[in-house]
């Protein structure tokens, strides 16, 4: 049981874009009636953080960065007795909540069934430390969970490894598997192996994938990419853009990949996309989250081949849950603790962040 949380905590404060974290600490108020505070137990950077942090996109600063996070329950309002799928919540349990939260009614949810889309809606990591309550980030000894969030209990047998990236990664992999649609027997193709890739792999795979192609150019993603259910991990560095698709479309007979997946962020990427997809094929982009992506593609190809492009960005709140019904129902097959392969402390978010960046780690891991 985890002791009162203390007056004052400790965050990691972006200050600007490409300039030091700084460690501040700001005071911990009691949790209304709606609202809980967990002590983070582990927060993952997730590339976005990234982008962020380089300035690539914007983010409200001086803030605290980091929305994949999980924690324990320190203190909980009295309105909050379960978790979204009815589980009893109380002090001391540990927990995943949604990346987003929002409060009323919203044309999004309501008419379209798409709630990660209600205008207004606020995320985890993109708001000012100075505000109350300070602590909305996970870069940082704690965090509350404000009204509007999907809160999930998280089994006692899965690791801070396993979970911790279920509520970004993992959930946005689900969501994009699911606009793939994924069948029996399809040959499907992912560019970029980081913590996305690898987990979509995973999932294509558990979703009755034949083949699993990956692409990549980073070494040490295509050297653990099989354990992961890519059955050919291809070096994109190697041979130039035609030679990837041409070894693609012989992987893929008669015609090419069934599905394309873009969870990589380079645009340029797409031309080639369209050329390894079979007629009648499904292309899903989802890494191009910054703004002027701006490719030219020959749009005949979509007409003459049948070929359905769309976006995926974020996730429906059932997809947190199909996330850890993923994790927890393959994790004996598929090594998804190893894809968190470094760890540090809140003090050191910077180099931290640097391996991150040069992709020196897969998911670098904070533990405040
Ligand atoms: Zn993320």
């Amino acid at each position: 049981m985890p002791t009162a949380p203390p007056r004052m905590a400790t965050a990691a404060v972006y200050e600007a874009p490409n300039t030091p974290f700084v460690l501040k600490q700001f005071p911990l108020r009691p949790v209304r009636r709606d609202e809980v505070l967990v002590r983070v137990s582990m927060s993952t950077i997730c590339r976005s953080d990234i982008h962020s942090y380089e300035g690539r996109r914007p983010n409200p600063c001086p803030g605290i960065l980091g929305h994949e996070i999980i924690g324990v329950i320190a203190a909980i309002g009295e309105d909050i007795e379960r978790d979204m799928r009815g589980e009893p919540l109380k002090i001391g349990d540990r927990i995943t909540w949604s990346e987003y939260f929002f409060e009323g009614q919203c044309y999004y949810r309501e008419v379209h069934d798409m709630p990660q889309k209600c205008q207004g809606l606020r995320k985890y990591g993109h708001d000012l430390a100075a505000e109350d309550p300070h602590f909305l980030g996970g870069f940082a000894e704690y965090c509350y969970i404000l009204p509007g969030t999907w809160i999930l209990k998280l089994p006692p047998d899965l690791s801070d490894e396993e979970a911790t990236p279920l509520n970004c990664g993992v959930a946005t992999m689900a969501a994009v598997t699911e606009a793939a649609a994924i069948s029996l027997g399809d040959n499907v193709v992912i560019q970029g192996l980081g913590l996305l890739g690898l987990y979509g792999a995973a999932m294509a795979k558990a979703r009755g994938a034949r083949c699993v192609i990956g692409l990549d150019a980073v070494p040490s993603r295509l050297k653990v990419a099989s354990n992961f259910g890519v059955d050919h991990a291809i070096d994109i560095s190697c041979g130039g853009a035609q030679s990837v698709v041409t070894q693609i479309r012989t992987l893929c007979p008669p015609d090419g990949a069934d599905t394309v997946i873009e969870v990589c962020g380079i645009p340029e990427v797409i031309r080639q996309g369209l050329q390894m997809l079979r007629v009648g094929g499904r292309y899903v982009l989802a890494g191009l989250v910054n703004p002027d992506a701006n490719v030219t593609i020959d749009a005949n190809m979509l007409v003459k081949r049948w070929i359905t492009m769309c976006g995926v960005h974020n996730y429906h709140p059932r997809h947190l849950i199909q996330a850890l019904d993923f994790v927890m129902a393959n994790r004996g097959r598929f090594p998804f603790k190893e894809i968190v392969d470094a760890k540090f402390a809140l003090k050191d978010l910077d180099a931290a962040f640097k391996k991150a960046a040069e992709r020196t780690v897969l998911r670098a891991a904070i533990v405040p």
